[in-house]
């Protein structure tokens, strides 16, 4: 409800949203956890926490590197923010209402954004079939985006160009 003091920070209510979801499960809303969401909502949630330090030194210049870890931290154990790992291991923040499963193309570096119900599928599999748990979401997906294949298939090693 009140404003977030931390300037440009519009976007479509998802920052209100999450302020709210931070109430609902018992914790409080600081300064440093606003600054932080709102950092993950203007990034559009691919970001390090290092990288999130980088984005609130300019408005918080008090918020130190290790406040963030902690403030990530605490803010993914109220199950607002979750960290996911991009390629070979990098991790970045989304919210949780944002969260995807992410292609990345080992090639080229792109990341696709696919829908969550992809994975849930192989989620539901395995606990059935199984009994395991997981967020299969929490690693990224490895492989050739579209073009890379496309150039690997057509662009053969024995005709030269
Ligand atoms: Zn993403
Ligand atoms: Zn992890
Ligand atoms: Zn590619």
């Amino acid at each position: 409800m009140s404003a977030a003091g931390t300037g440009q920070v519009a976007a479509n209510g998802i920052l209100e949203r999450t302020v709210e979801a931070i109430r609902t499960h018992g914790g409080r809303v600081t300064p440093s956890r606003l600054a932080v969401i709102a950092a993950i909502v203007d990034s559009e949630g691919h970001v390090s926490a290092e990288e999130i330090f980088e984005r609130i030194q300019a408005s918080s210049p008090d918020i130190h590197l290790s406040t963030v870890y902690r403030t990530l931290e605490a803010l993914e154990k109220l199950g607002v923010v979750e960290h996911v790992h991009l390629g070979h291991g990098r991790a970045i923040y989304h919210l949780e209402e944002n969260l995807h499963q992410h292609l990345v193309c080992e090639s080229c570096g792109t990341i696709i954004e696919a829908p969550h119900d992809l994975t849930e599928r192989l989620e539901m599999e395995l606990e059935a079939r199984l009994g395991f748990f997981t967020r299969a979401h929490h690693f990224s997906i490895i492989g050739l985006c579209r073009e890379c294949h496309r150039r690997e298939q057509g662009g053969g090693s024995t005709s030269p160009d």
